[in-house]
C-alpha cells in the first residue's frame, strides 16, 4: 500500500470519436499520478473529494427520482379522481373489477349471439 489516495478517473478508452483521456481525475485534482492512483470503478476509489462528489451526485438523482415520482404520481390521480377515486390503488383494482365484468358479459352475449345463430339456422 502507498497510501496515496485513488481518484476516479473516468475513461473507458475513449470512442472513435473522441479518443482522448480526460485531463483530470474526477475531483478534479492536479499532479502527476502513479497509474495505481487511477480507477474508473468506484469500488477502488479511497479519495474522499471523489467520494463526496460521488455521493452528492447520488443524492441529486435520489431527489430528481423523488420529484419525478410525485409528478408521475400526481398525474395518475388528475386521472383517476375524475373516476371519482382520490386512491389510485382503489381506482385501478375498481378498472380491474369493471374490466372483469365487461368481459364476462362480451362472453355471455356471444354465446347468446352463437345461441340465436345456430337456432336460426334452419330457418334459413
Ligand atoms: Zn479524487
Amino acid at each position: 500500500m502507498s497510501g496515496r489516495a485513488v481518484h476516479l478517473y473516468p475513461w473507458d478508452g475513449g470512442t472513435e470519436a473522441d479518443q482522448d483521456p480526460p485531463e483530470h481525475v474526477y475531483c478534479g485534482t492536479d499532479g502527476d499520478m502513479a497509474d495505481e492512483q487511477l480507477t474508473n470503478d468506484w469500488r477502488y476509489v479511497t479519495c474522499k473529494r471523489c467520494l463526496n462528489i460521488h455521493e452528492k451526485e447520488l443524492a441529486a438523482r435520489a431527489a430528481d427520482d423523488r420529484d419525478q415520482k410525485v409528478k408521475l404520481f400526481d398525474e395518475a390521480q388528475a386521472i383517476t379522481i375524475t373516476l371519482g377515486h382520490r386512491n389510485i390503488s382503489t381506482a385501478i383494482k375498481a378498472l380491474l373489477r369493471e374490466r372483469d365484468e365487461l368481459r364476462h358479459e362480451r362472453d355471455n352475449l356471444r354465446l347468446d349471439r352463437d345461441g340465436l345463430l345456430e337456432a336460426g339456422a334452419h330457418l334459413l
